[in-house]
């Protein structure tokens, strides 16, 4: 994020169209007074940049020792003070020349180099007290108009993202229209940290990384049940969908992407090997594969639409130092799917997709909302292709009755998208899921079918994922739920504690039949007190407790207990197999077993 961030911000500084929603308007002026409080308490300090990014803002500044927390707690107070003095932001204009000498004088190397690396003749200035910096806007009209900000962190960032540049201290901060939107950010965090799940994923033995193959997670039993039961949802809703599953290579030679495009927009994230003095690479996506599916039969317009899922491994070399648990790996999986089908179609498909992501997402109680995302600088195909399958977009998501957000310029090179974020339980919003809308590949390797009249046409590509990546939505989930998966999805669904060694035979039987149930069912007979069992279940998040003893066995029940703590007293173990298994085969989000 912070690299792309910061190369926006530094192509912004010279024509200036920074997001000037009042939001980032406040997050980007309360990074101005930040920097007008370092400076004047460290007057030696150099300053780089300083944009608003998502939830906040930072500033890099040129410092031989990195910020302590005592650094930020008096910057802070220095920049309440500049809040309370209510200085105006005064925009001046000036010849890019004369702004280079100016800041050369006052000795800020940075902007000088930000200077010299833009083309326009004019740049703007925006000077409040003491202090001046290059900016192109927009900032609030003065200082007194920043109500709600926090500091938060301060970490090294090598100047422009490069690690050959400078390293400099970059202080994050956070900023809000209002105090109570400030407390709800701040509380955010302080739950996301206790949901962060690495700390989850280790406590609950979902996965482990290691050293030798960096941004791959290794899946435990635990965490590969999640991932199983999510691709077995996935293939149950497919299948009555009239999609194919398909498997496709994962070494593939380079003439393929050389044909696809991928070669050339995309190979810096692609693995390469060379196999018998030629040039492979590990699959970054399925789409190029699945044209070669498509064309190894004549297709004719009643064959329309094929749909190919594939949920194939794919690898993507993100740089190490960007890899973080399951949030970006290199390696993963995803509810791929390719639609190929006559222009005629793509609305009724697109509307099917769109109302196939809002079922899904329901499943996991996460709310999406929808973004539309334009024609990239560096794309394939016509005006007129972008166009028609822009507007295909816009219309899918108009007929659904969907409000979306523009995101321009934001497209894949091949064609517009629809990104899906979701919101999770704390608020937070994710992207997962996508529909691209593509001209280029179909081109590009010739795709045909017959059409009524006889004639060769060009079909529509669509690729599509609903969940994404498996390993990010099994972190996402993980978070969501804070480790409490829903019982269908839970690595454990039932533990069974007998009271004391006197009850482990009619525990055994209530296990064995809960396991013929197929539940996954845990028998925890040991020698330890049953307070302690139970709460080690409650600990390792298993939806359901049964513990038994003398009374349970005589009247053929379980004393069921929820991982929430609650007590749900004796209920017959026919009711609690036959409630369990409805619960798990409806893939219902909430634990309904024993309740009335
Ligand atoms: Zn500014
Ligand atoms: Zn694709």
């Amino acid at each position: 994020m912070a690299a792309a961030e910061e190369e926006r911000h530094l192509k912004l500084t010279g024509e200036f169209d920074c997001d000037p929603s009042p939001l980032s308007t406040v997050r980007h002026s309360t990074s101005h007074v930040m920097a007008q409080a370092v400076k004047r308490l460290f007057p030696t300090v150099k300053v780089a940049i300083g944009p608003a990014i998502e939830d906040g803002f930072y500033y890099d500044f040129a410092k031989s020792e990195p910020f302590t927390p005592e650094d930020l707690e008096r910057i802070e107070a220095t920049m309440r003070e500049i809040v309370k003095d209510d200085l105006r932001f005064e925009r001046r204009e000036m010849d890019r020349r004369d702004a280079i000498a100016f800041f050369r004088e006052r000795g800020e190397p940075f902007k000088v180099e930000i200077l010299e690396g833009i083309e326009a003749p004019q740049v703007s200035l925006y000077q409040q007290g003491d202090f001046i910096d290059l900016c192109r806007g927009p900032h609030v009209a003065s200082t007194g108009e920043i109500k709600a900000f926090k500091l938060l962190s301060s970490s090294g960032a090598y100047w422009r993202g490069d690690e050959k540049n400078a390293m400099l201290q970059r202080i994050y901060g956070t900023a809000w229209l209002t105090q109570e939107e400030l407390d709800q950010y701040l509380w955010r965090l302080e739950e996301a940290k206790k949901r962060d799940h690495r700390k989850l994923g280790r406590e609950l033995d979902l996965f482990i990384f290691n050293e030798v193959s960096p941004g791959a997670p290794i899946w435990l039993p635990n965490g590969w049940t999640i991932v199983r039961e999510l691709e077995r949802f996935v293939r149950e809703h497919l299948d009555a969908l009239g999609y194919q599953e398909i498997s496709t290579p994962i070494l593939v030679n380079r003439k393929l992407w050389e044909q696809s495009g991928h070669w050339e927009h995309y190979q810096e994230n692609m693995f390469k090997v060379e196999v018998e003095e030629q040039i492979f690479s590990l699959k970054p996506m399925n789409c190029p594969e699945h044209t070669l599916v498509y064309r190894h039969a004549l297709r004719s317009y009643r064959d329309l639409p094929l749909r190919f899922s594939d949920m194939g491994r794919l690898h993507r070399n993100e740089r190490s130092g960007t890899l973080t648990g399951l949030f970006r790996v290199r390696q993963f999986a995803q509810d791929d799917a390719h639609i190929f089908c006559r222009p005629d179609q793509v609305q009724d498909e697109m509307t099917t997709l769109l109302g196939l992501m809002r079922t899904w997402h329901a499943h996991f109680n996460l709310e999406p909302s929808f973004k539309l995302a334009t024609r990239p600088a560096d794309s394939l195909g016509t005006e007129e292709q972008w166009r028609t399958a822009e507007q295909a977009l816009h219309d899918a998501l108009k007929s659904n009755g969907l409000a979306y957000e523009l995101n321009p310029g934001d497209g894949a090179f091949y064609g517009p998208k629809i990104d899906v974020d979701v919101q999770d339980a704390i608020g937070r919003k994710w992207t997962i899921a996508t529909i691209q809308y593509d001209f280029g590949q179909p081109d590009r390797f010739g795709l045909e079918y017959i059409d009524t009249d006889g004639q060769p046409r060009r079909p529509v590509m669509i690729h599509r994922a609903i969940l994404g990546s498996f390993e990010r939505f099994v972190g996402i989930l993980t978070e969501h739920f804070t480790g409490a998966f829903p019982t269908w999805l839970a690595p454990v669904q039932a533990r069974v504690l007998p009271i004391s060694e006197k009850h482990i035979d009619y525990a055994r039987e209530v296990w064995t039949r809960l396991r013929g149930a197929r539940v996954r069912a845990e028998l925890d007979d040991r020698n330890e007190k049953l307070g302690y069992r139970i709460r080690d279940a409650q600990v390792r998040k298993v939806p359901y407790m049964l513990v038994v003893g003398e009374r349970e066995r005589q009247s053929g029940t379980v004393s069921l207990r929820h991982r929430s703590g609650d007590d749900l007293g004796a209920v017959p173990v026919d009711r609690v197999l036959a409630d369990l298994a409805a619960e798990i085969t409806s893939r219902s989000a909430s634990l309904t077993v024993g309740r009335p």
